[in-house]
């Protein structure tokens, strides 16, 4: 045949896809409305490395890791094989009463992995499933010891941990939460130690302790009331790729030790390596209470999500009483499929020097990213690990933001998709967060298509 007549063939079919889908299906996130005119609708054939195949034929390279869940690419032979292993031998059982080798090993990895001092893993099916756990755990292991006090959540501003109304109630992000309020709990928000937000001349660290002090004013005001806080170690991701000094989890650490309450580490997008340790935690030295595991957990093959905890509070369930117990359970707890594939994926770990690779590829980011820096409508570029920002503005100096009815992010989001880049920003903020597989040549194609899109958006 032809090739314009394949790409026509192509075409058409990418077409009567797109009508079916807006026929029956509802899209996560989005305003229905705005398709399929505002937002292209991109149907998706295959996905192999860093690139996704439209089905119209056109490549798409996936700078977002498909929401943060990728780690070594799509369609990695190695996990889809373990995957396939796996469902000829126990596709699924029951959890409570029941185990299996995956599941078995797969608690073993992680707790010997994860900083020390965790000593207990409970399974969940999704990110926000984990925070539910965890928030759950901490007040009724509480209860449990005795202390009915305890009812209060702090988080912190610009924080996000998920849609399910317990995980919602903690974010501060009112693109989310501002309709759903009423509905929602309300934990003490302490001011975020985002590094964006420091004052003239005030470094990263000495702005995330003059937060913490800050935070150490609720706990102090609040003594004994507080279950736990809850943050996302490092950058907060949902909230425009905001970035924090190591320093603030160091004090945090501190100051729910001193009030006898629990720290919630929330490294659902940001653990396995993608902020430059294994866990971002790492990088302070701490170890959390509870210690929230998904996305990138599977290498972004299955939902599946991990909830990591202390002797402490497992012991706090243990009794007769069924009151007692953390009757708490998804179906899919514990799924063989997305244990297999986890184990697959840490097996990527074990065998190849993954960590150290990522440095590499973070610093030729950061070189790519130079000519962004300059830009007159970019008021910072930054950048954790395998996590790099770009943050737009209307006036570099005065870093005022550009009206949200503007939509620049869309803009820019749109000329990438032209470019073949699936940049999807935050408002106004473009970010890299590539799979760990992409190679020099994507790289350098994600950075003109970047340096593209920010024109256009800001022209
Ligand atoms: N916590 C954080 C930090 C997240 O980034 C997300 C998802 N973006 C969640 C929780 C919720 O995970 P899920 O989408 O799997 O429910």
């Amino acid at each position: 045949m032809h090739k314009d007549n394949i790409d026509t063939a192509m075409l058409a079919e990418a077409g009567a896809w797109r009508s079916r889908d807006l026929a029956v299906l509802w899209h996560p996130c989005t305003q229905m409305a705005e398709h399929p005119d505002t937002l292209p609708l991109i149907p998706i054939r295959r996905g192999r490395g860093v690139w996704l195949e439209g089905v119209d034929g056109r490549q798409y390279l996936d700078a977002v890791s498909s929401w943060w869940t990728n780690l070594f690419g799509h369609g990695e032979p190695r996990i889809a094989a373990a995957i396939a292993r796996q469902a000829n031998e126990l596709e699924h059982v029951i959890f409570a009463g029941f185990s299996h080798e995956p599941a078995l090993q797969l608690a073993e990895k992680l707790l010997a992995l994860a900083p020390p001092g965790l000593a207990r893993v409970f399974y969940a099916d999704n990110g926000s499933a984990a925070v539910e756990v965890a928030l759950k755990m901490s007040f009724h292991s509480f209860l449990n010891r005795g202390d009915a006090r305890r009812k209060k959540f702090v988080a912190l501003s610009n924080g996000y941990h998920g849609e399910t109304l317990g995980a919602l109630s903690m974010a501060d992000i009112p693109l989310y939460r501002r309709v759903y309020a009423p509905l929602l709990l309300e934990p003490l928000f302490a001011p975020s130690p985002d590094a964006y937000e420091s004052e003239a001349g005030e470094s990263a660290e000495a702005c995330a302790l003059r937060r913490a002090d800050q935070l150490a004013a609720i706990f102090a005001q609040h003594d004994g009331e507080i279950c736990a806080l809850i943050l996302e170690p490092l950058v907060q991701c949902a909230g425009g790729m905001r970035m924090h000094h190591p320093a603030y989890l160091r004090r945090a650490r501190e100051i729910c030790n001193a009030h006898g309450a629990h720290l919630i580490a929330d490294e659902i997008a940001v653990g396995f390596g993608r902020t430059g340790t294994m866990f971002a935690c790492e990088q302070a030295a701490v170890t959390p209470d509870f210690l929230c595991l998904s996305k990138g957990l599977t290498g972004g093959f299955l939902p599946m999500s991990a909830v990591l905890t202390t002797a402490a509070v497992y012991e706090a369930f243990l009794d007769e009483s069924r009151d007692r117990a953390f009757l708490h359970s998804h179906s899919y707890t514990g799924n063989p499929l997305g244990c297999a594939a986890a184990l697959a994926s840490l097996a990527i770990f074990e065998s190849e020097p993954v960590l150290e690779r990522n440095r590499s590829t973070a610093l030729r980011m950061a070189a790519l990213a130079t000519p962004l820096r300059e830009h007159p409508h970019v008021a910072e570029v930054r950048q954790t690990g395998m996590i790099l920002a770009i943050e737009l503005v209307a006036d570099k100096r005065s870093r005022s933001a550009y009206p949200a009815g503007e939509r620049r992010g869309l803009r820019a989001y749109r000329r990438a998709l032209e470019d073949g880049v699936v940049l999807r920003p935050l408002g106004d903020i473009l970010y890299w967060m590539p799979p760990y597989c992409i190679d020099e040549g994507a790289l350098q194609h994600l950075a003109r298509a970047t340096l593209a899109a920010v024109q256009e958006a800001t022209g």
